[in-house]
């Protein structure tokens, strides 16, 4: 972990004290902001650009500025990940990242890594601002997922070059079925001997507006799978947490907590979750009610049943850390690990 990552470890801890103090059970700790669903990309696992090709593409619909920062105001988190769509196809993406990171909030913005060199031209590096390239593997396995040749280049060009103009970057990789193992290492690998800042990693959801649901992982071979990629002994540097990673090894149990990442869009807040939307709202406190969680998750929603996603578990895994001296002590063990793991250049 550097030091703007332990920067931002002290901040969430401040945040759900700060919440809990004041009484409040269900409150967001991450931020999801997609200003827009448009793409440049139609990727082989992705349900947003289907879901939303009628209401919000064709119709052209996105945020302006300020309702994104009323968005992330109303959710008041620390932690704004930006996504959609690709958010650099946003005329104002610089504007709405530039009055973010003012608040002091950290930014991630979550890229295809297509515009990364045009968008370096608009947003400088900050240490409130990462960006998150997609990157499912080696090149083959990338253009494969993303469906056209050629990207996995392009981003690693972009990757490269924020690396070298002082940005802090981080990738992020989704896991299908069918994912090759072996070419997983070797990407990570090489994304870490390049030097980002960490590697996320989360299995990729069933969305209905998918209409191969043949590529998406059950949760017992998502174990499987997860066990091999996350082989410890490899001392990979995942930016995940530690309890989270055990939790997709399938050595520690998670509850749903999706409210901790509320996602904002432009037909509103998606209810339930960043991964189902049955309604959208314009009120996000209807996304902290107990009976609305007494319907969804593990074992209430069918949809539910093999959801691994970090939007609905990683989070509860940090505030249990936060309220029980086992947990943080787990949290901790994991966390020196990664420390040691990245310090030693062995990830
Ligand atoms: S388990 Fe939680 S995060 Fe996953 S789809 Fe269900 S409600 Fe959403």
């Amino acid at each position: 972990m550097n030091s703007v990552a332990f920067d931002m470890g002290i901040r969430l801890a401040w945040h759900v004290w700060k919440n809990r103090l004041a009484g409040r059970q269900r409150f967001p700790i991450v931020t999801m902001l997609e200003p827009l669903e448009t793409c440049n990309l139609a990727c082989k696992g992705c349900g947003r650009i289907r879901e939303y090709h009628e209401t919000v593409i064709l119709k052209k619909k996105m945020l302006s500025v300020e309702q994104c920062l009323e968005a992330v105001e109303e959710a008041d988190a620390p932690v704004v990940s930006i996504a959609g769509g690709e958010p650099l196809l946003h005329p104002q993406i610089d504007e709405i990242v530039a009055r973010i990171i003012a608040q002091k909030r950290f930014v991630f913005l979550c890229t295809n890594g297509l515009l990364l060199e045009q968008g370096m031209q608009k947003i400088k590096p900050s240490k409130y601002f990462c960006w998150v390239v997609h990157l499912d593997g080696m090149v083959e396995v990338h253009d494969y997922w993303v469906d056209r040749k050629g990207v996995w280049d392009k981003a690693m060009k972009g990757l490269r070059r924020a690396l070298a103009d002082g940005y802090r970057v981080c990738t992020n990789t989704t896991i299908f079925k069918g994912s090759d193992v072996n070419d997983l290492h070797q990407f990570f690998q090489y994304i870490t001997d390049l030097g980002v800042e960490g590697m996320m990693i989360s299995a990729g959801f069933p969305y209905l507006d998918v209409p191969d649901h043949d590529i998406f992982l059950e949760r017992d071979e998502s174990i499987q799978t997860f066990r091999k990629a996350l082989d410890p002994s490899r001392h990979f540097n995942f930016y995940n947490n530690p309890l989270y990673l055990e939790f997709l090894r399938g050595n520690r149990q998670g509850t749903c907590q999706a409210w901790t990442n509320p996602t904002y869009t432009p037909l509103g807040w998606r209810k339930p979750c960043y991964l189902i939307a049955d309604e959208h709202t314009d009120n996000l406190e209807e996304l902290l009610e107990p009976s609305l969680w007494e319907r969804y998750g593990v074992g209430r929603d069918p949809r539910c049943a093999s959801c691994t996603m970090h939007s609905g578990f990683e989070p509860g895994m940090v505030q249990a850390a936060l309220t029980s001296p086992t947990e943080m002590g787990a949290l901790l063990k994991g966390l020196i690990r990664n420390r040691r793991n990245g310090r030693n250049g062995t990830n």
